[in-house]
Formats: structure tokens, C-alpha cells, sequence
């Protein structure tokens, strides 16, 4: 039923276009961008193919593997994550410290900053598969301050001129964004935006930081909603502060793969969402069937509010309102 809509534009009924993307962390996924139609891959999970595999990958190794991701990809844009492992994700060859709390232990962008060669390999990689193409996107995962978003800049600008000096070609282009995962970089913003050509939300790890809730704790599971007043103020809030520096901001965490929860976002004004390539058709039907700035009103009148959740309000909206929903989104959580 989803097939019909494949050629179709994400655009709401008031004329907001979105980008919707896919996430990705394997070869095959690549497939996925025809099959759905989608604009490009919004997250590259590269550490997917580091942890299926026996050791750690050469540059060169790497470099190959990129280059078959832009090759499969076509024109169609992939941001690249580095390497986002510890915590659930574990590399089988690289035994880790055992931490208390690993998910705010010793993870992602702090641990590459930390072994630099790794990074430093991984963008080399990245920079050789790119050569000579229109576009690299780069994102560093767990920025948590400027000041490490600048350390990985900085490897990265150092690759950068070494391919130069070895009279290696270049991308054309080169963007590089940071995650909003870790609330702290929130107050650094002005600063950041600066620096970033785009900013994507994980809102898997930002929600968990945010309302202090371990994402994978199933009696934690229903205990906070990310359609609660501060979820979505907060977001609402990176909105407006990307909009008037010219940053693109996307979101992809799960929160954009779920029908309800995208329409919030659209909302919210968010443009760009990565999702799971499953759910870009019963996205794209909810936006098509969406007055985006009549919700912007109606989200604008009740984030204010004390409720735990806005869900049911979302949903009792997008029944009044006509808006194309899977019937699963209103069972009851
Ligand atoms: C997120 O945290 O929302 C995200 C996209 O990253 P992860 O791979 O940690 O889910
Ligand atoms: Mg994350």
C-alpha cells in the first residue's frame, strides 16, 4: 500500500517538504534507498561493520568498504557516524573496562578522541572512498562540548591536509555535523552552530540523558515519553536555534521512525528525519496528510503543560485532525 508512494514527495498538505532518510549499518541496507524512495542514508552506523568482524580494519580495508556504501548509495547523500562503540555496543576483539554505567562511561566520540589513531584511520578511510565524489558527510557521535567537537575537527582537518600533500584527490564538498546525544553540549550551542554544517538528534541516547533513564532498562521502558513537554520543548528549542544560523537539523533517533512521534517533530518544525527504511512509507502517509503549521499552534498552546505526556492529546489530534496513522499507534502504551 506503501509501494504507491514511493515516487511521492514528503510533503505535508500545507507545503512542508521533509527529507526522509534511512539509517544504515550494512551493505544491504543500501538497498533499501531505491526500494523506498528515500533521499539518502541520514545515519551510517559505522561501527556495525566493526563488530561483525574478527579484528579492526585497516584504512585501506575501510577505505574500500566506504567507497561500495557511496558507490551503492549513488547521489544520493550517506552521513557517515564514526565510530560509536562501548556501552551496548561492543567490539568482540577489544576488551573494554569494566565500568558502572556504561552507557555514560567510556563510549563513542570520548573513546576515539582517546585512541586517535583509530579515528584518525577512520577518516582517512573516509576522505580516500570520498575522493573525487561531490559530497563526504562526517558525524561525530556523544559530543558532549565544543571543545570535542573541535579535538575531532581538528583530526579530521589534519586528514584532510595530508591527502592534499600525498596530491590525493578531494570531495568536493565535505560536511561535517555533530549528535545532539549529551544535553550539556545544549548551552554550547551558539558556539557549535558556528562550527557545524548540520546537527542531528540521537534521541535514543539524548532521551536517556535527558530524563536520567537508562534506555535499555525494561522496567524503565514506559517511565518517560519523548512526547513529554520537555522532550519536546527541548527539541523545539534546537529548532529554533539552528533555523537562524542556516544548520540543518535532522533527527535519527527511533523517535523519527514512529509514525506519531515524527508527526510531532514535523510539528515541531523539524525538516529532516532518518528512520528505519520500514517505516519512510507510513511516515510519508502521515505528512502527506498533515497541516504542519496548524499543529505547530496547537503544539505551541499545550508544551507548556504539567502532563507526563502529551501522547494522548497527539493521538486524540491526529484522529480529529484525519491524519494517516498504522492503527498500531493507538493501542495503548
Ligand atoms: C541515538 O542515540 O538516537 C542514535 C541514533 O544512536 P544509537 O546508535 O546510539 O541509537
Ligand atoms: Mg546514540
Amino acid at each position: 500500500v506503501f509501494d504507491s508512494l514511493k515516487d511521492q514527495p514528503a510533503v505535508t498538505r500545507d507545503g512542508m517538504t521533509l527529507d526522509l532518510s534511512i539509517n544504515a549499518g550494512f551493505l544491504v541496507d543500501l538497498n533499501e534507498l531505491d526500494a523506498t524512495g528515500a533521499a539518502g542514508v541520514g545515519l551510517y552506523r559505522t561501527e556495525l561493520a566493526f563488530m561483525s568482524r574478527p579484528d579492526f580494519r585497516a584504512a585501506d580495508v575501510q577505505a574500500a568498504y566506504y567507497a561500495a556504501v557511496l558507490d551503492r548509495a549513488g547521489s544520493k547523500p550517506v552521513c557517515f557516524r564514526t565510530l560509536d562503540i562501548g556501552s551496548d555496543k561492543q567490539l568482540p576483539y577489544w576488551r573494554m573496562p569494566a565500568e558502572e554505567n556504561p552507557a555514560m562511561g567510556w563510549r563513542a566520540l570520548r573513546l576515539t578522541l582517546d585512541r586517535p589513531a583509530i579515528l584518525r584511520h577512520q577518516l582517512r578511510a573516509l576522505l580516500n572512498a570520498a575522493a573525487g565524489r561531490p559530497l563526504l558527510r562526517v558525524m561525530f557521535p556523544m559530543v558532549a562540548e565544543v571543545a570535542e567537537f573541535r579535538a575531532a575537527r581538528r583530526i579530521l582537518d589534519l586528514e584532510r591536509q595530508r591527502a592534499i600533500e600525498a596530491g590525493q584527490a578531494l570531495p568536493e564538498r565535505i560536511e561535517v555535523g555533530a549528535m545532539m546525544e549529551v544535553p550539556s553540549l545544549y548551552w554550547q550551542l551558539p558556539t557549535l552552530l558556528r562550527e557545524i554544517d548540520f546537527l542531528s538528534v540521537g534521541s535514543n541516547d539524548l532521551l536517556q540523558f535527558l530524563f536520567a533513564c537508562d534506555r535499555g532498562s525494561p522496567t524503565l521502558g514506559d517511565r518517560y515519553d519523548v512526547l513529554s513537554p520537555p522532550a519536546l520543548s527541548f527539541i523545539r528549542s534546537l529548532v529554533e536555534a539552528c533555523r537562524p544560523a542556516g544548520v540543518a537539523l535532522s533527527v535519527c533517533g527511533e523517535m523519527a521512525s514512529r509514525p506519531i512521534e515524527a508527526m510531532a517533530l514535523a510539528g515541531l518544525g523539524v525538516r529532516r528525519l532518518s528512520l528505519s527504511p520500514a517505516q519512510i512509507g507510513p511516515v510519508k502517509a502521515m505528512l502527506r496528510s498533515l497541516d504542519a503549521g496548524a499543529l505547530a499552534a496547537y503544539l505551541n498552546r499545550v508544551t507548556d503543560s504539567a502532563d507526563h505526556s502529551l501522547r494522548r492529546h497527539l493521538l486524540a489530534y491526529a484522529q480529529d485532525h484525519g491524519i494517516t496513522l498504522p492503527t498500531t499507534t493507538f493501542r495503548a502504551r
